[in-house]
């Protein structure tokens, strides 16, 4: 079988491509794109010509029975998304799992991610944290999403674009409470900007035009007991009782 290889790819920066990755998107035999006018100007800023095929949400099942059988039959394939880590909020998890039940083999190369890239300039803590994402559009998903992460302590990432941005810091701060959050805009491109604030600033900071890319640091819930005590609604007070006879 050939092999799978899932490769990374600049968030903005065009520079921010490994040496390996270049020499593998030089050297295998297709390449499976999340949108192929996209991936073109990559392959053309390095003078790499291969031939491409398109690989998004909407193709995702046709398209894993065509790279599988590429694969079976000898063919190197590496999968790229239109930036960042392939599978990060982006399409390939279907095509992984079919890969590794036949029995390909697999290899992922380190590269850049706008959810690890902000976290770390985001002056939250790095210690522990966890990655939701986009937020669920749907709305009852969404309160119930918005409710775990209420009580999460771990620094949170979330991905959101420009136009549902302010809609979704007001649903934070609606939710969670004026906390701390660090909003990472346009990483690695010439706007790159860090607002360091809390949830009520950065709703004012952005409310009007909003353009670039986003992704926002959450900080965790750090509430002592005693105020968390102090800060349940009279709903949870009867229900405790309630529930403790
Ligand atoms: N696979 C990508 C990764 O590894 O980061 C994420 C793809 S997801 C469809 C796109 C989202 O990632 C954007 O809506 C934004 O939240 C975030 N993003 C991607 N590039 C970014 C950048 N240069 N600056 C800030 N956020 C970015």
């Amino acid at each position: 079988y050939g092999i799978l290889y899932l490769c990374p790819t600049p968030i903005g920066n065009l520079e921010d491509i490994t040496i390996r990755a270049l020499n593998i998107l030089k050297n295998v035999d297709i390449i499976a794109a999340e949108d192929t006018r996209h991936t073109i100007k990559l392959l053309n800023h390095y003078n790499i010509s291969k031939p491409l095929i398109s690989y998004h949400e909407h193709n995702e099942k046709t398209r894993t029975d065509d790279i599988i059988q590429a694969l079976k039959s000898k063919k190197s394939v590496a999968l790229v998304s239109d930036a960042g880590m392939p599978l990060i909020s982006d399409p390939g998890q279907e095509l992984v799992n079919r890969a590794i039940n036949e029995g390909i083999k697999v290899v992922p190369l380190p590269g850049p991610s706008a959810a690890f890239t902000a976290l770390i300039a985001s002056g939250m803590s790095t210690e522990r944290f966890c990655f939701e994402g986009f937020l669920p559009e749907n709305k009852k998903e969404r309160r119930k999403k918005l409710d775990e992460i209420k009580s999460e302590k771990r620094t949170i990432i979330l991905y959101e674009s420009p136009h549902h941005l302010v809609k979704t810091l007001q649903d934070l701060l609606n939710s969670l409470g004026n906390r701390k959050i660090t909003i990472a805009r346009e990483l690695t491109k010439v706007h790159e900007e860090f607002f360091r604030s809390t949830l009520e600033d950065a709703i004012q900071h952005f409310s009007g035009e909003v353009k670039g890319e986003f992704v926002l640091i959450l900080d965790g819930n750090h509430e002592s007991a005693e105020e968390k005590w102090n800060n349940l609604s009279i709903k949870d007070h009867i229900n405790f009782y309630v529930s403790s006879g």
